[in-house]
């Protein structure tokens, strides 16, 4: 397996030993309430909408994420990505599952990979993430979005771009019920939004969104 020959260093700190180092393990960034209900922002105090949502169209219910994308968790990310570390899936997933309630969904999907990042099959973090959520959670990952071929990546657009990037990315398998929507880091929540947005067009009655890392507006 490609993860026992590489070089054992923690992917945050740099320090040789394990893939995450338990010092870092216990000093990820996690984010505690209270949150905006809606968009899952960390707020001063409860909100059902804040600054960074309000007036958006949002297509799910909720967004929560367990720790704060700083610059170790993207470190942290990065090797994931870059590597399709099975064990990072499992921490992740142990720490998403600490920190959050279990969703009141019926089943687990999650934001399919962009084909023109070049993943290698097995390295798309919330595919593996939510198989490690759903046999925490006892619920069942569907594979129910796909990507249309061709948007162009993310990275880079401010937040209206982003909208109009995604809008129309996804399609999505016949689903129902309740589904909680999986990925690995949320930023803008465009993308979120527009695979939602998909899932309810295809017959989801609520979806609500579940990462491990948010990008945090500077205020
Ligand atoms: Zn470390
Ligand atoms: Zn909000």
């Amino acid at each position: 397996m490609l993860e026992l020959l590489l070089p054992q260093r923690c992917l945050a700190c740099g320090q040789p030993g394990a893939q995450v180092c338990e010092p870092c393990v216990a000093a990820l960034p996690r984010l505690r309430p209270p949150f905006c209900e809606r968009c899952g922002a960390p707020t001063e105090w409860p909100v059902r909408r804040c600054a960074e949502c309000a007036g958006r169209r949002i297509a799910f219910a909720s967004a929560r994420a367990a720790v704060a994308y700083d610059q170790r968790v993207r470190s942290i990310v990065a090797g994931w990505k870059e590597h399709g570390l099975r064990r990072l899936a499992a921490l992740a997933a142990d720490v998403v599952a600490a920190q959050l309630p279990r969703p009141d969904a019926n089943v687990l999907a999650y934001v399919p990979a962009d084909r023109d990042r070049g993943l290698k099959r097995g390295h798309h973090p919330a595919e593996r993430l939510a198989r490690e959520l759903g046999a925490r959670w006892e619920l069942p990952v569907l594979d129910s979005l796909r990507r249309r071929g061709g948007a162009p990546r993310q990275r880079g657009l401010d937040v209206a771009a982003r909208r109009r990037n995604v809008r129309g990315a996804f399609t999505a398998r016949k689903t129902s019920g309740s589904v909680c929507l999986l990925d690995d880091v949320y930023t803008s929540g465009a993308t979120a939004s527009a695979a939602a947005s998909t899932l309810r067009a295809a017959g989801a009655r609520r979806v609500e969104v579940v990462t491990f890392a948010r990008a945090l507006r500077l205020r």
